[in-house]
């Protein structure tokens, strides 16, 4: 059979091969259709779960039998409350560099940015970390508001 090389990797695949072996390429333009379909489904399906989904760990699994379980919900939504008051605080404030680093701290508390860090990371921040964050932001942050 005739190979071809793949035309993002280079590997050397079957001329005919709708997909590359190595690293899933598509092909032609069909399987680039097919592929851009499946991940438009998988984005669709994404967005559908994550007015669920809790973004821990284990959130994915948990969430498909039972929801999140209570101290997950409220968690989340204390997450949502202090991540908002801070931000409302610091926009009256916004004036000093001060409300600049409470601004970081209140959007960083919020939930969906705990999963935006899933993307990069595989995982998503441990809550610990995200308080820690926050709680840095803000002391930091009322300590130059008080100072300047
Ligand atoms: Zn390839």
């Amino acid at each position: 059979m005739r190979m071809k090389s793949c035309p993002r990797c280079e590997a050397s695949i079957d001329d005919a091969a709708r997909f590359c072996v190595e690293c899933g390429a598509p092909q032609t333009e069909d399987a680039a259709a097919e592929l851009d379909d499946r991940v438009r489904r998988r984005a669709e399906q994404v967005v559908a779960e994550s007015g669920t989904g809790d973004g821990s760990e284990d959130g994915a699994a948990r969430t498909a039998e039972t929801g999140p379980s209570d101290r997950e919900r409220l968690w989340r939504r204390g997450c949502y409350v202090v991540g908002y008051g801070t931000v409302v605080v610091a926009l009256t404030r916004i004036a000093s560099p001060g409300a600049w680093v409470l601004l970081l701290g209140g959007v960083a508390i919020l939930p969906p940015v705990r999963r935006l860090t899933a993307r990069p990371l595989g995982s998503p921040f441990k809550r610990e970390v995200m308080a820690g964050i926050y709680g840095v932001s803000l002391l930091v942050g009322v300590a130059l508001l008080a100072l300047l």
